[in-house]
């Protein structure tokens, strides 16, 4: 069980994993919000946490203009990102632009485990990821979605709309996260393990995770339509508390795992995983076909969470009185 967990923390201190895309996938996530429109007022940070960030890249200031944390492989262009107009912003724009903040650094270099300081770095991974492989249990990607849904539901009820949206944005984020396969599982159980003794099985599992990371950005900024067809298509669904909202999100993927993973190794083989995918090699792949199955199952793993994250927005706006 240590041995696992050393593999993972030595997994998560190599590569900085991130889903990547949030804000594509938030912008389509938010366009059914009855109230997307509705402008609010830039406020202040003014809140005590329990939560420790690195303070060298966390931002709270409003960056609205600036398409300060969007993905460096999107297009440059899309999402829009105003500039705000009478200190005031939208509320799609403030969960679109916001969303993707968490990955910019806030939750790296923190000590957050004892077993994380025998190796250091890797905070980022222990906040938006949660494995689950054979007996073992890691991280805290839940943990980070429903402190910051708290922390949204605190802005909310003082009367903070501003920062009541800009927690939900961090919440998003996470619960974004999840929806990525290796999010919820570094590899098969077996692989695990012998990631532990040969460093190329490490490499190989670390740059799998990093192309199902690009690979929404793929499907959102250089496919077809079918990713924002998916999101937007989405139904709302619902549960009773949001701790459910996240667990199933997280079953929904892990369940997935398996073939996502056999195909990604399927696809572009053991050397092809010895480095990073670039999306030059994803649009070759794609056009020689070879993505029929991981897409299929990428799009209904949107698809559902896309319907949880609706149904969630739609709950919790409701219960703080932003929608009726
Ligand atoms: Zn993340």
């Amino acid at each position: 069980m240590k041995k696992i967990s050393f593999i993972l923390f030595i997994l998560v201190s190599l590569f900085l994993f991130a889903w990547s895309g949030h804000e594509a996938f938030t912008y389509y996530l938010v366009q059914n919000l009855p109230n997307k429109d509705s402008l609010v007022k830039i406020t202040e940070y003014s809140y005590k946490e329990d939560r420790v960030y690195n303070e060298e890249y966390l931002v709270l200031e409003d960056v609205a203009g600036q398409r300060k944390f969007f993905e460096p492989l999107c297009d440059g262009k899309f999402p829009p990102d105003p500039s705000p107009v009478d200190n005031s912003l939208p509320v799609w724009q403030i969960l679109t632009i916001y969303s993707p903040e968490p990955d910019n650094g806030m939750d790296e270099g923190l000590n957050l485990s004892p077993l994380q300081s025998l190796i250091g770095g890797g905070s980022q991974g222990v906040r938006h990821m949660k494995y689950k492989i054979g007996p073992l249990v890691a991280f805290e990607g839940d943990k980070s979605f429903l402190y910051f849904v708290d922390m949204s539901k605190k802005a909310f009820q003082s009367g903070d709309r501003y920062w009541g949206y800009r927690f939900l944005a961090r919440a998003l984020h996470y619960i974004e996260d999840l929806s990525q396969p290796y999010h919820n599982a570094p590899g098969l159980f077996g692989e695990v393990i012998w990631s532990a003794l040969n460093k190329k099985m490490r490499t190989i599992l670390a740059y799998a995770h990093y192309f199902m990371d690009d690979y929404l950005v793929y499907l959102l900024y250089y496919s077809d339509n079918a990713a924002k067809e998916a999101i937007l298509g989405a139904k709302p669904i619902f549960f009773d508390t949001y701790d459910e909202y996240v667990q199933n999100v997280m079953k929904y993927t892990l369940n997935k795992f398996p073939i996502v993973h056999n195909e990604v190794k399927r696809v572009f083989g053991e050397e092809g995983l010895l480095q990073r995918v670039t999306i030059d090699k994803m649009k070759t792949k794609d056009e020689e076909g070879e993505f029929y199955l991981l897409k299929a199952e990428t799009l209904s793993i949107l698809s559902y969470t896309s319907s949880v994250i609706k149904g969630f927005l739609e709950q919790f706006l409701k219960e703080v009185g932003e929608i009726n």
